[in-house]
């Protein structure tokens, strides 16, 4: 072979399919109920865009963007998420001016160049929510609860929801400092980029995923100890909305994500079922993004999933795959003369709704009613000679070989009402 994927790419094949569209098709149908709009934005953006929001102490930043010049000498990226983008096209579009609140959604690729593993690619796919303009703790509460909605929907299993506040502009200083004096002498134990952070974004450090630097973080103080008084106010109010929900959920004070956009609430939804990398779901408020970016004040809370993982969840659930991959009918020709009017079937049978296939390449029946068997056909419709001077078509149940005679005008009626029963 001459050419292969791109390392950390994978090819989405047919049999597959019928888990993506079912993903994508309840996603859908349940922002709708929500009340959440679609939206689609490039693929590409520039690259300050995602410098600027995710922030460039992120590993995202720092290590897993796809950034290139175009012929023109912009660099521009390929987007490793959906948010920031989300909020450019929110403020280029005015929606902002519009009305109070926008709740948006989007579906599509992503890119990071990270080390690829199982549940782990460089182009992988998120669909994701976001509800732009509601400051209340019922918007966070609403956002995860569609996120276990969703969920429930689709059947994924022995899921559970993690939660945790990050603070705002006004206690994120003293949490920091916290976090500060707790690594204090430690530090040279932490890894490069943890000590790197220390001093610029000290919450990171949380984040990070070597486990030697893990184990220096047990016995930190509670974040939330350091909360102000509207961000201890704002996480109880979400966490008694979820209550009152009955939605479960465990509070892990170390729960920081990788992007510096959140303040506030932060939750993770994760599953046993995708071994390391466990988590199905991110997402939280980030109260300051839309300023950040030339806006005004507004603040926001949204979700993102990945696909490939909620595939890997669902193919381990299910043995079979709910794509519809069977055809209905297929049409026999038998004698060269006979194959364009079949030809002729085949495309008012597809104009009519029907799911159909013919034969190009032989006109002997036997053959053809292999591949009919091959291609799951419930009927096949036989047409030879004599059909040809008669005005019929012989129609053969596959199930159980029993065949009839059948007028070319009453064929589609006919066929409809079958398939229908
Ligand atoms: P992780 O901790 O697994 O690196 P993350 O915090 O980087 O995840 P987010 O940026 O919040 O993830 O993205 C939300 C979801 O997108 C993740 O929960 C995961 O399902 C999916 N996702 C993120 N990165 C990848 C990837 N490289 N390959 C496949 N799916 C991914
Ligand atoms: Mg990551």
């Amino acid at each position: 072979m001459k050419y292969t994927l791109p390392r950390g790419t994978r090819d989405i094949l047919p049999e597959e399919m019928g888990f993506w569209h079912n993903i994508e098709s309840v996603s859908r149908t349940l922002f709708h109920l929500y009340n959440y709009h679609e939206i689609r934005t490039p693929i590409f953006e520039s690259t300050g865009l995602f410098e600027g929001s995710i922030g460039n102490e992120t590993d995202i930043v720092e290590k897993e963007m796809y950034t290139f010049l175009d012929k023109g000498g912009r660099s521009l990226t390929l987007r490793p998420e959906g948010t920031a983008p989300l909020v450019r096209a929110y403020l280029q579009n005015n929606m902002h001016k519009k009305q109070r609140n926008s709740k948006l959604y989007y579906c599509g690729p992503m890119f990071r160049y990270e080390r690829p593993q199982a549940g782990r690619y460089r182009q992988f796919h998120q669909v994701g929510v976001e509800n732009i303009g509601t400051p209340e703790p019922f918007a966070d509460a609403e956002v995860i609860s569609l996120g276990v909605h969703l969920f429930d929907e689709l059947g994924l299993t022995d899921l559970s929801v993690t939660i945790n506040s990050v603070g705002c502009p006004v206690c994120r200083p003293v949490i920091e400092e916290r976090i500060k004096q707790f690594i204090g002498t430690n530090l040279h134990f932490l890894c490069g980029d943890c000590q790197r952070r220390f001093d610029t974004k000290p919450l990171r450090i949380l984040d990070c995923k070597s486990n030697q630097c893990k184990t220096y973080f047990s016995g930190l103080p509670d974040i939330r100890d350091s909360h102000c008084q509207e961000c201890r106010d704002h996480f109880n109010s979400v966490l008694e909305y979820l209550d009152s929900l009955g939605i479960m959920f465990h509070i892990n004070p170390r729960l920081v994500r990788g992007l510096d956009y959140y303040t506030r609430t932060t939750f993770e939804i994760i599953s046993d079922q995708l071994g390391a990398q466990n988590a199905l779901c991110g997402g939280g408020r980030y109260d300051y993004l839309v300023e950040k970016m030339g806006g005004p004040h507004t603040p926001a809370v949204g979700f993102a999933f990945g696909l490939e993982r909620a595939v890997m969840i669902l193919k381990s659930l299910l043995d079979h795959n709910h794509y519809d991959d069977v055809i209905s009918i297929f049409i026999a020709p038998i004698g060269f003369a006979q194959r364009t009017k079949c030809f002729y079937i085949l495309d008012e049978l597809r104009r009519a709704g029907i799911k159909c296939e013919m034969s190009y390449v032989t006109e002997e029946l036997k053959p053809q009613l292999r591949q009919a068997n091959r291609l799951g056909a419930e009927y096949t419709l036989i047409y030879g000679y004599d059909e040809a001077e008669r005005h019929i078509m012989i129609i053969k149940k596959m199930a159980n070989g029993e065949q009839h005679e059948i007028e070319l005008e009453k064929l589609i009626p006919y066929l409809r009402a079958e398939l229908k029963a």
